[in-house]
């Protein structure tokens, strides 16, 4: 990340929400669970089919390990990293997922003005399906809603 919020408090290592049945994780945004993060896990407390693990290598609160993986080197870049209770971040990361979500809204009012075209011109039809496209990427996310 270009800016540095973190306050090193260690809590976005200490619990980690993870679906081992499915092999996603959600740090960094909904991520898969490669078998290089897994390794690094301790699973703690169960919700569902939600894990929260720690890492091994969080040490009084600090990183020890020399070869971070990616998912840890990025974290947190994405609108829809998981940030937990306390993290500098919050507020960067709460303005990203609210532009994420204008931008879905401003598409979906779109589909509906080009829906009133669609009778008179059939190229509105490739534009509907172009937005919808995107905001079906966003589902998991719930996209569906916003
Ligand atoms: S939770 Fe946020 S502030 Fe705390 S260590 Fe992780 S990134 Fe830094
Ligand atoms: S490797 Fe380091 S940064 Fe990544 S989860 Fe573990 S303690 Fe956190």
């Amino acid at each position: 990340m270009s800016e540095n919020f973190c306050n090193k408090c260690g809590a976005c290592c200490r619990r980690i929400p993870v679906d081992f049945e499915n092999k996603m994780l959600f740090f960094d945004g909904i991520q898969e669970l490669t078998s290089e993060f897994e390794q690094m896990l301790i699973p703690d407390t169960k919700t569902n089919n939600i894990t929260f693990c720690s890492c091994k290598y969080l040490k009084e609160g600090l990183c020890t390990n020399p070869n971070k993986p990616a998912e840890c080197k990025n974290y947190p870049s994405s609108p829809f990293a998981y940030i937990p209770e306390g993290c500098g971040y919050y507020g960067l990361i709460f303005s990203k997922l609210e532009a994420q979500k204008q931008h879905i809204r401003k598409l979906k009012e779109e589909i509906i003005n080009y829906q009133t075209l669609l009778n008179s011109d059939k190229t509105v039809q490739r534009l509907i399906d172009h937005h919808q496209a995107i905001i079906d990427k966003y589902k998991l996310y719930g996209s569906e809603n916003w």
